[in-house]
């Protein structure tokens, strides 16, 4: 069994950022965007164990929010949508920051994030201009002219979508208040301090959902929210002590929110919002129903009531989920081998569920006779599971290679197979080791990787 020392690249309180950004790097899970070029700011890839990560999360969540439940249906809407919708929503005019220039080098920086009076971080200017609003939004133009008529704007979240296309969904799932309307997908802020890796990008993936209840019962529905989704972060094995809801504060609150909470996990640079989930009143729906003048309401036959529905929102940031876990996961340990032997090794104790392999297959040896069983073994486990295969190396530096991007089991080919047509399984947190007969391995996976 493994021990819980920690070394260098992880104190007690996990990682540090920088231990984290390496082993992304190192391992292609995630990577300066551009790099040949010498990157362009705060933008990451993915790489071959990164997409596969993140479709993990993405998946895990709507495992959760929609296949799992009568009450939600999916949706995946265009990035780019009608500009009126952006006023609609108050956007255009108020998805602003007030930022202040430097006369000298002309950088632009928010006011509140300088010392008072303010100092160029750049050139140690001490003049600037007076503050002007800065939209955050991202703006293009659909077609060849660059006028005003052709002007649009990449949405800087996919709530909208929701909204705007309520009464297609409604009319087309034949849906009854309370549901929801889930969608994943890219969002664009022009965020001015974006940072900590891919915790704040200025292109982003979000997982909301937008959930339409009848005034009066939002505040129920509102805490059901909130207790459900802190519990999806701890179901997917996030530490209980490193989550916690944070309440807003009247002076933090939109003017049409009720109450938000925010789910927050201990990062290595401090607690920072994972999801916010917001009763947002009747205000999308009934500003859309304005804008556009369509009628958004609902028509209840149950109290024979027509009302605008309310919304409960649950919004979380998939790439800072990704982090979250990734940083959670992270283990540096002690181990004594089946030799005897102590040794130190990296270990990503990530749920199942989120792992980028399943498995590993291993030949003990490149050996011409244990080869060609290893790739049939491979090709059995294929198409059930993402797996790896590897036959570089020394067996226990295979194995520490899985471990380290989270490989929940290591299946080893050696000499005895060709006899018993058996394999070792190795499991990654207990290092304990089973012989299973090839004709059982796909059954004995599926009991330990499906259905959590
Ligand atoms: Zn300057």
């Amino acid at each position: 069994m493994p021990s819980a020392a920690w070394h260098d690249g992880a104190s007690m309180n996990g990682p540090s950022l920088d231990t984290i950004v390496n082993l992304a790097k190192r391992r292609g899970i995630a990577f300066q965007s551009s790099e040949i070029y010498g990157g362009l700011r705060s933008t990451y890839d993915y790489g071959p164990l990164g997409v596969e990560l993140k479709d993990n999360v993405k998946r895990a969540w709507w495992r959760a929010m929609v296949q799992l439940r009568e009450d939600v249906v999916g949706l995946d809407a265009s990035i780019l949508m009608h500009p009126r919708v952006w006023e609609a929503s108050g956007h255009v005019e108020s998805f602003t920051d007030p930022l202040i220039e430097c006369m000298n080098c002309h950088h632009r920086f928010r006011a509140d994030h300088l010392p008072d009076p303010p100092v160029c971080p750049d050139c140690g200017n001490r003049q600037f201009t007076d503050a002007r609003n800065f939209n955050l939004m991202f703006k293009t133009y659909a077609g060849p002219v660059e006028d005003a008529g052709a002007l649009v704007w990449l949405r800087p979240e996919t709530a909208q979508g929701i909204f705007v296309d309520f009464t297609q969904v409604l009319a087309s799932s034949r849906k009854k208040i309370p549901f929801g309307i889930a969608q994943r997908g890219k969002s664009f802020r022009n965020e001015i301090t974006p940072g900590n890796f891919i915790f704040r990008t200025r292109e982003f993936e979000q997982m909301e959902m937008e959930y339409f209840v009848k005034p009066g019962t939002d505040e129920e529905a509102h805490q059901y929210w909130i207790d459900e989704r802190f519990d999806w972060y701890l179901r997917l094995g996030i530490r209980r002590e490193k989550l916690r809801l944070r309440e807003h504060a009247a002076d933090e609150l939109s003017f049409y929110s009720k109450r938000t909470v925010d789910v927050e996990y201990e990062f290595p640079w401090g607690w920072a919002e994972l999801e916010g989930i917001a009763n947002r009143g009747d205000y999308d729906l009934s500003q859309h129903a304005k804008f556009s003048g369509q009628d958004l309401s609902y028509f209840d036959q149950e109290s024979q009531e027509r009302y605008v529905p309310y919304v409960i929102e649950p919004a979380a940031g998939a790439d800072r989920c990704l982090l979250a876990f990734l940083v959670d996961a992270y283990r540096e340990e002690e181990v004594t081998t089946a030799s005897g032997k102590v040794e130190r090794r990296t270990v990503l104790a990530l749920h199942k569920d989120l792992a980028p392999y399943k498995a590993a297959v291993l030949p003990l040896s490149r050996h011409e006779n244990l080869v060609p069983l290893a790739k049939e073994v491979a090709s059995l486990l294929r198409p059930r599971f993402m797996i790896d295969y590897d036959d570089a190396g020394s067996i226990g530096r295979r194995y520490r290679r899985q471990d380290e991007i989270g490989t929940p089991y290591a299946v080893t080919v050696d000499f005895e197979s060709l006899e018993d047509n058996a394999v070792t399984v190795r499991d990654r947190d207990t290092m304990a080791q089973d012989r299973i007969p090839i004709a059982e391995l796909v059954a004995y996976l599926n009991e330990r990787l499906v259905g959590t």
